[in-house]
């Protein structure tokens, strides 16, 4: 298995390793593997020079962009652990995670006063990055603020690394999206970072012809993993704008001749709802594939999506412990696909598990399971999930609920946690979600358990229509009628703008009930 540092160094020195747009369509820089290699070195070279040791903690805070690819990269080059951080977060956030990982040093975009003031009060050195593009070249750089000392990540050759990393190094240290419960830190070794992202090459066929385009964000597993380490390592190119935009997307897909991207269904929803004539669309046949993972893509969505763009919709099966890929569809030549399955095993072993633990023959429902080189050892300060996480055997367990069937293909029914108990009735809200989409005026569902005095949880639901379409209760009820059996029916529906999303665009089911419950109340308490 390979290392973050052979993974980029291997490709052709001249190939373009990523290409930076700006907001004029005319300025937009590219970078070589040469160039991106050279400044990870460098970026490395300053942490030795300022006494940053091998298996310290290196937290950085630094939008989309060139930098943060560099940052990451050089720390793991010289045997340190990157640790990104949503520069979203407030300053309490900021400090509540990097005391829990004991960052050694805060690299931070410039501007960004949170994590400016969180790293002061906890007496960490801060190193600022500022982006340069200079206009007239075309050519991006950036520079570091060290102990008020401006320092150049350019151009000049710095030789190589006096030391190399392993594959056993811990390389990243990535957060989970917080779905269920506060995000949990998840260390992950060169060797699960790269035996994943071998993965993902192979189901997927890149190569050195493929360009992505950035549109997760780098401090999550999908966009830094999935997307940019995956292409790096199969020598293709990035496109990473500074943040996904509905708006430009299109454009500089064709501009920089992008064949793919990777994305949670939120964001294919927002490109369909975009088309204004779906069946006919300008941007039918533009990609090679599409993919999907980190969230379940209802069979409705597969299906519009690939009438309107014409290409193969791939879902994939990911999580932040598994440095991301555990199953996927396939490309068509490759072989056949499920809609409303996650494919098969990607190359690792996964199986179901019953509640103690053991393997379950296949049909029956139980507990995903997975065991291979991109698992992670164990979280971070969490020596409770450490035991709950892992099997007897020593499976990992997911916490998803899914079964595989005859052909081998992973069917998923939801989250352990997220089951509806209706009385003993357990009813899996995935389920119902994709019942509520199959109708035409709705664009997003999310139906979730809340506390219930005669069944102990009962089934609620809240959609959001798509734009132009006037829906209510009633209507969804009786639509819902002809599709599933009564008691999984919701028993409150709300018709709603938004729904509480994580920051990668996941809907956020432990906050969904909450915030529908006070609604609720509030409406009791007016009438
Ligand atoms: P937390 O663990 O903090 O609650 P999270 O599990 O959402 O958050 P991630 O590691 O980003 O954090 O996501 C992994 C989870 O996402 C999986 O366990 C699974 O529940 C869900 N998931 C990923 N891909 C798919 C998919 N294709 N279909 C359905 N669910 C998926
Ligand atoms: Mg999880």
């Amino acid at each position: 298995s390979k290392t973050l540092y052979q993974l980029v160094n291997d490709n052709k020195k001249e190939s373009n390793a990523v290409v930076i747009p700006t907001a004029n369509e005319q300025h937009y820089a590219t970078v070589s593997y040469d160039q991106l290699v050279n400044n990870s070195i460098q970026f490395s070279q300053q942490l030795a020079a300022h006494s940053i040791k091998k298996g310290d903690v290196v937290s950085i805070i630094v939008g989309n962009g060139y930098p943060i690819l560099v940052c990451f990269l050089g720390t793991t080059f010289t045997r340190c652990i990157a640790a990104p951080l949503n520069s979203a977060y407030t300053c309490e956030e900021f400090k509540y995670y990097l005391d829990d990982m004991k960052a050694k040093l805060v690299v931070v975009q410039a501007g960004l006063t949170e994590a400016l003031k969180a790293s002061e009060e906890l007496g960490l050195p801060v190193w600022q990055v500022n982006e340069v593009f200079d206009y007239d070249s075309n050519h991006t750089h950036f520079t570091l603020t060290i102990d008020g000392k401006v320092i150049e990540i350019n151009n000049n050759n710095v030789g190589g690394l006096s030391e190399l990393p392993e594959p056993d190094d811990v390389a990243l240290f990535l957060h989970t999206s917080g779905t269920t419960s506060k995000p949990k830190g998840v260390p992950l070794t060169h060797k699960n970072i790269t035996t994943s992202n071998s993965n993902i090459a192979r189901t997927f066929r890149l190569s050195p012809a493929d360009r992505s385009m950035v549109v997760m964000p780098l401090f999550h597993v999908h966009g830094l993993i999935g997307v940019s380490l995956s292409t790096l390592l199969s020598g293709g190119s990035l496109v990473i704008p500074v943040k996904f935009s509905a708006s430009t997307f299109w454009q500089q897909v064709k501009q920089f001749k992008v064949t793919w991207y990777s994305a949670v269904p939120t964001i294919h929803s927002i490109l369909i709802s975009m088309e204004k004539q779906p069946e006919n669309s300008p941007n039918k046949g533009v990609f090679r594939f599409i993919r999907s993972c980190s969230s379940s893509l209802s069979p409705t969505l597969l299906e519009s999506l690939e009438n309107c763009f014409g290409c193969p919709i791939v879902e994939s099966y990911g999580m932040t412990e598994a440095a991301h890929q555990m199953t996927s569809n396939l490309l068509p030549e490759d072989g056949k696909r499920k809609a409303g399955s996650v494919g098969r095993a990607s190359f690792v072993d996964v199986g179901v598990a019953d509640d103690n633990g053991d393997l379950l023959e296949q049909g029956k429902v139980g507990e995903v399971c997975v065991k291979g080189e991109n698992i992670m050892k164990g979280y971070n300060n969490n020596p409770q999930a450490n035991i709950d996480n892992f099997t007897k055997h020593g499976w990992f367990l997911t916490g998803d609920i899914g079964y595989l069937d005859e052909d081998g293909f992973l069917i998923l029914k939801g989250r352990k946690k997220e089951i509806i108990n209706r009385g003993g009735e357990k009813i899996s809200p995935l389920e119902v979600d994709n019942a509520l989409l199959e109708n035409s005026a709705i664009a997003e569902a999310v139906c979730f358990g809340v506390p219930d005095a005669k069944y102990g949880e009962e089934i609620w639901a809240a959609v959001v229509p798509k734009p132009d379409h006037n829906l209510t209760e009633q209507d969804i009820m009786e639509f819902l009628q002809k599709k599933i059996v009564s008691f999984k029916i919701p028993k409150k529906i709300f018709v709603t703008n938004s729904f509480p999303k994580t920051s990668t665009g996941k809907i956020q089911r432990r906050f969904i009930s909450e915030h529908f419950l006070k609604i609720a109340a509030a409406a009791t308490a007016e009438a």
